[in-house]
């Protein structure tokens, strides 16, 4: 889409300000209610039923004081109510929502594969913000990705069934080896049950290899772990904390191996044919 910007005459580009305000729009309203799925599925709690409530002193949130990011700005952070501090994240999870919209539009066009892409990164922003929150990760929302596969699969063309099977098992698989193996040394030496890496990480892998194929998925979890390197160096050197959780790094090289991990495996891979 963005190459097409730069062909249209100028008469044209006040179309595309109004679809990319479109997009940002609809890229923070879905991030306000990705706000509430984070806060709530961990909980249990519908995420339809009842109105926000300020979750210090329960008062129902005022209609006006809900829109997104706006409203944490004129309310400066605070409850209108109490005074308790809103957390910085909420607009923060809206803004990014919109941001990985604006992303995905600019770089696939506007098709069912871009729109199913934006689900996808909704749903991975949940997965990585509870993971964070809770160290563990929902398995309805995780499937909720494998069942997005569906509609990817029946109506764009851009893999196989083959290429979308052999991308739930290429990661997955090696991350459940890992993990069994890591788990029964971990166990034999301290009694401890844990495992190196997560059953939910796994699944992670699992599902999303459907969604974005055999080359996509490698890439994410190169990247994956690339970062959860990265982040656990910074984060052991300014909260002395070891344990940080893998999801929000997986979920952040899942996002890098859709936009690029086909470019990224085609570059690599021919890059190394012609050295020979
Ligand atoms: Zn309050």
């Amino acid at each position: 889409m963005f190459s097409a910007i730069l062909k249209l005459p100028y008469l044209d580009a006040g179309f595309y300000i109004v679809v990319y305000g479109i997009i940002t729009f609809l890229g923070i309203t879905i991030g306000s209610f990705l706000n509430v799925c984070i806060y709530r599925i961990p909980k249990n709690k519908s995420v339809i039923k009842r109105a926000s409530h300020c979750t210090n002193c329960n008062t129902q949130i005022r209609r006006f004081d809900l829109i997104p990011i706006i409203s944490w700005f004129i309310l400066k952070g605070k409850c209108r109510n109490c005074n308790a501090k809103i957390s910085p994240r909420y607009p923060i999870i809206e803004a990014l929502n919109a941001m990985l919209y604006i992303i995905t539009f600019t770089i696939m066009d506007i098709n069912i594969n871009s729109i199913l892409t934006c689900i996808f990164f909704s749903i991975l922003i949940v997965i990585a913000f509870i993971d964070l929150d809770t160290f563990e990760m929902n398995l309805s929302v995780l499937v909720l990705i494998a069942i997005l596969s569906i509609p990817a699969a029946i109506f764009t063309k851009e893999l196989t069934i083959l290429q979308r099977i052999t991308g739930a098992l290429y990661v997955s698989v090696p991350f459940f080896l890992i993990g069994e193996i890591s788990g029964y040394v971990i166990k034999k030496e301290t009694g401890e049950k844990v495992r190196g890496i997560e059953l939910g990480d796994t699944i992670l892998m699992a599902c999303s290899g459907l969604f974005i194929g055999h080359k996509a998925i490698i890439v994410s979890a190169f990247a994956g772990i690339l970062f959860a390197a990265i982040g656990g160096i910074i984060s052991k050197a300014i909260t002395k904390e070891s344990k940080i959780p893998f999801g929000p790094y997986l979920a952040l090289g899942i996002v890098i191996g859709t936009l690029f991990g086909k470019q990224i495996i085609d570059w690599y891979v021919n890059m190394f044919i012609i050295s020979y």
